[in-house]
């Protein structure tokens, strides 16, 4: 039953809120003392962080993330960025550097540039309309560090932002050896350029960056931004869900997915190796859709002989099994309009000829074409942002980009021929409606 399993790793996330497992009940009454569900939880500390300021936030850090922090340790220091600096590989910090270069190329390239429309009326006047774009002043970004460390994510979210032009980043990162001391992470902040870093991670942290989170005597602590971006689990997100309306938000990102749409020309290895890397996630769901029946059997022999390989193989059997699939289509038409159903985050076409078929999907937050694009080079190197829309969410929502952090305004510009020639028209609409201090504010113009 595919389409239930997929169906539960969407309800994972669970961002209504009111999903509560046995264990995540037994650690809301042990940390509230009642079992709250986690939208109640993340209301709460929202509520006191509001009112509480930045020592709320350390409270909860000390609760939740075991760690005694205070104004002048919850924020990363410029020694201990030149430190990790200095202790990471330099190999790692080259193939950082290549792959910041590649997001920041392709950034680039899609910027959104202002639209200028010029309109000369036949009877003399003239119209200056611009679509314009600037930059949000002061973004947050929410870089996950509960189960594992992220400095990819660092990049494809701080590097868009920076391409837009965005002054001010503020990042949002728990407390934990693979977050706000993960030497990595930190040295891959100094590598491009970031240099304000909280140590403040679930929803305490996006709380601080939505509302702003000074210390009692007002010197330091978190200041508000204006968006907020950037994967996290369920806290994260319902967080930034209740904070949007005060700030921005880009989406809200849940577990990971993918479907491989193949055909006989697939290499049955290499699929099983993709299916693997997704469900490596855990939960990550990883979907073959194929109308060629004897690669399914391929694929799950590779599936097997990989497995037994892997160190990590303990961890990504049982995703595979609660989240994975293999499904026959009868035929190419039905593989494709299956895979547009169901929105995937990643969607990898590995047949004869990937551009064709991929002409017939909508609904796809990343796709990857051929044989020899494997999703690892988006998540890491290729360009485009990997913080992308997951859950079916693909039907309307779209992955993070530069453009996300950058605002548009239109600039509206009339010489006084040109408001004659259109006064008529906008007094009588005005009239129509009722408004006629706008007509006047018109007319007073046009004597
Ligand atoms: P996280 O770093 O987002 O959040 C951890 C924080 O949550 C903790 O520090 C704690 O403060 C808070 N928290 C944990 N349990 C809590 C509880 N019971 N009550 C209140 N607060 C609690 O967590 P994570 O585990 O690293 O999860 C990150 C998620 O983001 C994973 O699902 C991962 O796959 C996903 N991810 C997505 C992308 C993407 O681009 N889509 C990239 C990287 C990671």
């Amino acid at each position: 039953d595919w389409r239930a399993a997929l169906d539960a790793l969407r309800d994972t996330l669970g961002v209504d809120g009111d999903v509560v497992s046995e264990a995540g009940r037994a650690k809301t009454i042990e940390l509230f003392g009642e079992p709250l569900s986690p939208r109640q939880v993340v209301d709460r500390i929202c509520d006191d962080v509001r009112a509480g300021g930045l020592e709320a936030v350390l409270d909860y850090t000390r609760r939740l993330d075991g760690k005694n922090l205070t104004a002048e340790t919850v924020r990363v220091s410029e020694a201990e960025f030149a430190e990790a600096e200095a202790a990471a590989d330099p190999a790692f910090l080259d193939a950082i550097r290549r792959a910041a270069e590649n997001v920041r190329e392709f950034q680039s390239a899609i910027r959104h540039r202002d639209v200028p429309v010029r309109r000369d009326l036949p009877g003399g006047g003239a119209v200056h309309l611009v679509q314009r774009y600037v930059p949000m002043k002061r973004v947050g970004l929410c870089v996950p560090g509960g189960a594992a460390a992220y400095p990819s994510t660092l990049l494809m979210t701080a590097v868009p932002a920076q391409v837009a032009g965005v002054k001010e980043i503020a990042v949002s990162v728990p407390p934990t050896a693979f977050g706000g001391y993960n030497a990595d992470l930190l040295a891959t902040c100094k590598a491009i350029g970031v240099t304000e870093v909280f140590r403040t991670g679930g929803a305490q942290g996006v709380a601080a960056l939505a509302y702003g989170a000074p210390t009692k005597n007002g010197a330091g602590g978190v200041k508000p931004v204006d968006f907020i971006g950037g994967p996290g689990n369920l806290f994260v997100a319902l967080a930034k869900r209740r904070a949007f309306g005060t700030v921005g938000i880009d989406s809200i990102a849940g577990p990971s997915e993918v479907i491989v749409l193949a055909d006989e020309t697939a290499n049955p290895q290499f699929v099983a190796a993709d299916l693997i890397a997704q469900a490596e996630h855990s939960p990550g769901s990883a979907v073959l859709i194929t109308w060629h029946e004897p690669l399914i059997v391929a694929v799950r022999a590779a599936v097997e002989t990989q497995l037994a390989q892997l160190s990590r193989a303990d961890l990504i059997r049982p995703s595979l099994e609660a989240y994975g699939a293999c499904v026959l289509a009868r035929d190419e038409t039905e593989a494709c309009e299956l895979t547009d159903e169901l929105a995937t985050e990643h969607l990898h076409i590995q047949t004869a000829d990937p551009e064709r078929l991929a002409e017939r999907i909508t609904n796809a937050g990343a796709i990857f074409l051929g044989h020899h694009t494997p999703v690892a080079l988006g998540d890491y190197y290729a360009g485009p942002s990997h913080v992308l829309p997951t859950g079916g969410t693909a039907r309307f929502a779209n992955g993070l980009c530069v453009n996300d952090f950058l605002k548009r305004s239109s600039v509206i510009r009339y010489d006084a021929a040109a408001l004659q020639a259109a006064a008529d028209d906008v007094i009588r609409l005005a009239e129509k409606e009722a408004l006629t201090a706008h007509a006047a504010s018109v007319s007073i113009r046009c004597r």
